[in-house]
């Protein structure tokens, strides 16, 4: 799929503000001390991009799932979890409340979420519910005016720095386990509501939480979408999700491979640049191979969101195919950099950790596979 010249503008745009604003040293600076980039995100929100996919009436750009990609993978190329910050903004802010929202809600909170004002984050897995999402049980109880939450969750990433959860909670077991779940936007300071940050093995900056709601008091009108029929929603925007983790995976795995790739061309062993070696060489074009793919079916994905053609399928494809590369192209990139990729002094060993989560997160690989074998009738 080719993007457009003004597309490839935006992509150019985007460009220049990551060499203006991103240094290598800012990046582990923020990884080492697990600081989140706040002071890059009110930059980015200057840029009016984190509103990118919202409605121009709310305050947004008015961009389609290929900006979003565009977006994301050149984030993702200099500073992954900025990427990730940006697409909790575009996934849970934008898509979500700009598809399921009321018109109050969208009016109230989707200029903030454009001006970076007001992050989102999403809370779905619990320590019981993981790979089977919706077997959850944290529930929410009606209550007068408002709904009160009780159960737990656990890996809410990016919930330091939000003002508003996204939380999907069980507010009818009498049916089948899909039914009877309700997502509510639940403010992060709520009285009643704790959380506890998860020691990780990769994502320092953002970093993920366990959360404990013990009576957290939600007003009606912060009700997310349908009420039991949650379900159907999380689907739309947990593809969505699928979009956005893989592009701005795909530009984590180009920066590995641009880094492994100038490496072996400057280190020499045996009187030569290690590039010049066979073994070399084949695991760079491999690399270079992966990325490739995964680029093209990060577009591919996202022109048919925009046509309105995505399939199921194709998200799970998308996801399995580019978390899978990335892992491996930074594995990959680590061997070309022999012991000095295992050292703290290059970023190959961040690529390493961070990319062990996209096989795991957002459905496993397993679950990737489970979907696929199911569009094909098995
Ligand atoms: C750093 C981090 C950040 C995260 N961020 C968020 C977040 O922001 N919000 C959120 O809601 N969640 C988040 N998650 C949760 C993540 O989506 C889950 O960890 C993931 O869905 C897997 O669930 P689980 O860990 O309970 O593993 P389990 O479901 O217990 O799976 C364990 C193993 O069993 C396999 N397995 C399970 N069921 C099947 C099956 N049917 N077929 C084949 N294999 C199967 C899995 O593939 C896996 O290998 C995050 C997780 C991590 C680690």
């Amino acid at each position: 799929m080719e993007t457009t010249p003004e597309q490839e503008m935006f992509r150019d745009a985007v460009r220049s503000f990551c060499e203006r604003e991103i240094t290598r040293e800012y990046v582990r600076e923020c990884d080492s001390e697990r600081r989140a980039p706040v002071e890059l995100y009110e930059k980015l929100g200057e840029t009016g991009w984190l509103g990118i996919n919202i409605d121009e009436e709310y305050g947004g750009a008015g961009g389609g799932a290929v900006e979003v990609a565009i977006l994301l993978e050149e984030l993702g190329r200099v500073f992954l979890d900025l990427s990730f910050w940006v697409f909790r903004a575009v996934t849970w802010g934008g898509l979500m409340i700009g598809t399921f929202g009321t018109e109050e809600q969208k009016r109230t909170l989707l200029p903030k979420v454009a001006s970076g004002e007001l992050s989102v984050c999403f809370s779905l897995t619990e320590p019981e519910a993981g790979s089977d999402a919706a077997s959850i049980s944290l529930t929410a109880t009606e209550d007068g005016d408002d709904f009160i939450l009780n159960g737990q969750k656990v890996f809410t990433s990016g919930f330091k720095v939000s003002d508003l959860d996204v939380v999907a909670t069980r507010t009818d077991s009498g049916g089948k386990k899909h039914h009877g779940i309700t997502n509510f936007l639940v403010d992060t300071k709520a009285e009643g509501l704790e959380w506890q940050p998860i020691e990780t093995l990769g994502h320092w900056p953002l970093g993920t939480a366990m959360l404990f709601f013990d009576d957290v008091r939600v007003p009606k009108a912060n009700m997310l979408g349908r009420l039991h029929d949650g379900w159907r929603d999380l689907g739309v925007s947990l593809r969505y999700e699928r979009l956005c983790l893989s592009a701005a995976r795909t530009g984590a795995a180009k920066s590995a491979l641009a880094d492994a790739l100038q490496y072996a061309q400057e280190r020499e062993q045996f009187d030569q640049p290690i590039a010049g070696f066979q073994a070399v060489s084949h695991r760079l074009a491999e690399m270079q191979m992966m990325t490739e793919i995964s680029e093209m079916l990060v577009y591919r994905y996202a022109s048919r969101l925009d046509g309105g053609a995505a399939t199921t399928r194709d998200a799970a494809i998308l996801k399995l195919y580019a978390c899978e590369a990335y892992k491996s192209v930074a594995d990959m990139g680590l061997q070309v950099l022999g012991g000095y990729g295992y050292t703290m002094e290059y970023d190959l060993q961040r690529h390493y950790r961070e990319s062990r989560l996209g096989v795991i997160g957002a459905g496993t690989s397993d679950i990737q596979r489970n979907i696929i074998a199911k569009t094909m009738g098995i």
